[in-house]
Formats: structure tokens, C-alpha cells, sequence
């Protein structure tokens, strides 16, 4: 049976957050739709794809926040078209998370995730012991006796917890702009003859309207990110922080539009999974 946990600090404070994205005293929603985007799932092979903790999989957990965080977001925020790229325990193709996003206008895209690390690996020189052999043959084979050193091995739980969101790095707003361009999320808008006027797609125009609604992007996906840490810090999270992935997060690179990810903690640290904590009846951590 699969384990529902919830992250209860995280959904507490998104619900407020999420309402700054909406422009005070403007007659204008900037969001109608939300992408929820459960990382991972399980592969054709039936193997989870995510990371394995001491008692649970990133898979199974990513699914139950997510599924918590559409809960939560429907009843705070019923005008919002709510849409989850891998609504089931089975995994959706990375090129195909973000073309639900863009196909879904997506105003914002949130992809739940939890972070994993190897236990350290430990050895000690626990004494010697004495070897014997020969060496030599016939006559002048004769008997050796050395110190041979021995060691004990053994590991121990990665220390490593908190929380960390990322978003696309700002020095890498040329891939970003690629997939805003060919999405053109500002013909979505609503009143985007009125913003942008006749506008030809291929032109060097459009071009630069793209780049300009990159960065506006990059903006506010940081903001959000900091609201996110800001939120796990004040539920007593330890968070890392916000980051700016270096190397290539498909779903932040291919997604038209503010994008965040969200690992939101590790399930291989105690303290961190005890955030995962079971919920439900008849349900136990795995
Ligand atoms: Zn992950």
C-alpha cells in the first residue's frame, strides 16, 4: 500500500504566499493557473525513480505532498485552475511535465521534490596483526613474519537536512527564453494588444519581448522561492535557502512561465523526515 505523508509546515504557509501573486487593488488576476508537478514516479519497470530513503521513497512522498498542496490550493484559491502534471503513482516523461505547463498557461509552475544523501563511509585502525609466510624455495625457503594493519569500517546517516527551493539560473535566461519564446505566454494575456500591439512572432520585437518576459520570470520565480524558505524558516525548518541551479533542471528550463522547485527536505536526515509524518487511518510510514 502507498504511504500518504504530508509535509504539514510547507501547506500551512503556501496558501498565504500564493496571494501575492495576485496584484492588489488590481482588476487584473496575474494567476489563473497552477501547475503542481509531483517529481518522479514510478517507471515502466516498476522501480521508483526518485531518490530512497531509510524508510521511504522521494516518489511516493513527492506524490502525497503534492496531492495535499492541490487539496489545499483548490479550497483557498477556487478561481484557479488547478493542474498536475503526475496525478498518479506512475511517472510522466520530463519533456512532457513542461508541455502540460505551457499547453495549461501556466501562470506558475511549483515541482515538489525531496533531497537524499549517501551515508559517510567511515574507517578506523583498530591494531595489527601478525601474517606469516615463506618465501625462498628449498633449501633457503625460510619463515616471514610482518604487521599487517587492520581496520573497521562502518557508516553512518548523512548529517545533511533542511529545506532548499531553485529556480532557473539567471545566467542561463537564454535557454529560459527559448521556451517562453516558442510558448509566448504574453499572447496569452488577456489585454496583450493593448501591452504589446501588433506583434509578428518572428520578429527581432518579439525576440526582445521574450528576453524582457524571461527576467520578469526569473523575478518572480525568486520571490516565490524566498517566500517558500522564508515560510520553512518560521515553521522551524532549517533551510539551505533559495539556489540557482547551475546545471540543468528540465522542467525550470522548458517552463514558459515563474517556475520553482522544491526539495523539501531530506529523507535521509531523522529530524527532516519527522516532517514527513504519516497521515490518515491505517496508514504507517513505510
Ligand atoms: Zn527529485
Amino acid at each position: 500500500m502507498m504511504v500518504k505523508t504530508i509535509l504539514v509546515a510547507f501547506f500551512v504557509s503556501l496558501t498565504p504566499m500564493l496571494f501575492s501573486f495576485l496584484v492588489p487593488g488590481s482588476k487584473q488576476k496575474i494567476l489563473k493557473t497552477i501547475i503542481v508537478d509531483a517529481g518522479h514516479g514510478i517507471m515502466e519497470n516498476g522501480q521508483y525513480n526518485g531518490a530512497k530513503g531509510s524508510y521511504s521513497y522521494e516518489d511516493v512522498i513527492a506524490l502525497a505532498i503534492s496531492k495535499e498542496l492541490v487539496t489545499q490550493l483548490h479550497e483557498a484559491l477556487p478561481d484557479v485552475k488547478i493542474v498536475e502534471t503526475r496525478p498518479t503513482d506512475y511517472i510522466t516523461p520530463l519533456h512532457r511535465r513542461a508541455e502540460i505547463a505551457n499547453e495549461n498557461h501556466g501562470d506558475l509552475f511549483i515541482s515538489i521534490h525531496c533531497n537524499a544523501m549517501p551515508p559517510i563511509q567511515h574507517s578506523e585502525r583498530i591494531g595489527t596483526k601478525m601474517v606469516t609466510s615463506y618465501v625462498g624455495k628449498g633449501k633457503k625457503k625460510r619463515k616471514v613474519t610482518r604487521r599487517v594493519p587492520q581496520y573497521r569500517y562502518w557508516t553512518t546517516p548523512n548529517p545533511r537536512k533542511g529545506t532548499e527551493t531553485y529556480i532557473w539560473g539567471a545566467h542561463k535566461n537564454e535557454d529560459k527564453e527559448v521556451a517562453v519564446r516558442e510558448n509566448a505566454p504574453m499572447l496569452q494575456e488577456e489585454n496583450y494588444k493593448e501591452n504589446y500591439g501588433d506583434i509578428d512572432p518572428n520578429s527581432p520585437e518579439f525576440i526582445a519581448l521574450a528576453l524582457l518576459k524571461t527576467k520578469q520570470f526569473f523575478k518572480r520565480s525568486a520571490t516565490l522561492a524566498g517566500f517558500v524558505e522564508d515560510e520553512f524558516a518560521k515553521a522551524g525548518r532549517t533551510s539551505i535557502g533559495q539556489q540557482q541551479r547551475q546545471i540543468g533542471i528540465w522542467v525550470l528550463q522548458a517552463t514558459a512561465m515563474p517556475s520553482v522547485l522544491v526539495e523539501t527536505g531530506f529523507i535521509t536526515n531523522r529530524r527532516d523526515r519527522f516532517y514527513y509524518k504519516p497521515r490518515g487511518r491505517g496508514l504507517s510510514e513505510q
